[in-house]
């Protein structure tokens, strides 16, 4: 028996398929976001470029938190154009222009992606591990109770971020888009 272990690569496309992107092993955490900032992105994606809801039932952004050395854009790099809520927003939506699906979020000076869940097939989804920023919604009723829902970002939220930052020996690649898009 081989003692090198292979690398676990999961390939998820945009939906024409012209975007491809590689991640690789599994996500540090997978969150479902009902901040303000999130909900208000979705809004104007889903209604300005036309495309099928990428949120829960109840409104949620599910991402799979990624660290940035294990995301990489394998075709259609050209395609990719970053959307930011305003002129002064750190965090970054991205695109692929091509058929409009949503790809990715970067908020400023993370190590991580935030890779959309709606990019893997039901099957393939990894399992969610917590609800964050639902202190932003004013009725809660309808949020399942599967996961944790958390108020905010508490500690706990970063502490598995952090890990990961320590193995990556705190880098932070550049991740580079082409251009950006105002909607
Ligand atoms: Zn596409
Ligand atoms: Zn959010």
């Amino acid at each position: 028996m081989s003692s090198k272990k292979s690398k676990t690569i999961t390939r998820l496309a945009c939906n024409c398929g012209q975007v491809r992107v590689d991640v690789q092993e599994e996500p540090i955490l997978v969150t479902e976001c009902l901040c303000s900032s999130c909900r208000e992105a979705a809004e104007r994606i889903i209604s300005s470029l036309r495309v099928k809801s990428y949120l829960t039932s109840y409104g949620a952004t599910g991402c799979a938190e990624y660290r940035k050395d294990r995301v990489e854009v394998i075709s259609g790099f050209e395609q990719l154009k970053e959307f930011r809520l305003s002129s002064k927003s750190g965090t970054r939506r991205v695109i692929a222009s091509c058929c409009n699906t949503p790809i990715f979020l970067e908020m400023k000076g993370a190590h991580w992606l935030s890779v959309y869940l709606h990019l893997w097939p039901d099957d393939t989804k990894p399992a969610l591990n917590v609800r964050t920023m639902v202190g932003d919604i004013d009725d809660t009723s309808a949020l399942p109770d599967d996961v944790p829902n958390l108020k905010s970002h508490t500690p706990s939220f970063y502490i598995k971020l952090l890990g990961a930052w320590i193995k990556m020996g705190f880098q932070n690649p550049k991740i580079k888009v082409n251009g950006s898009i105002e909607l």
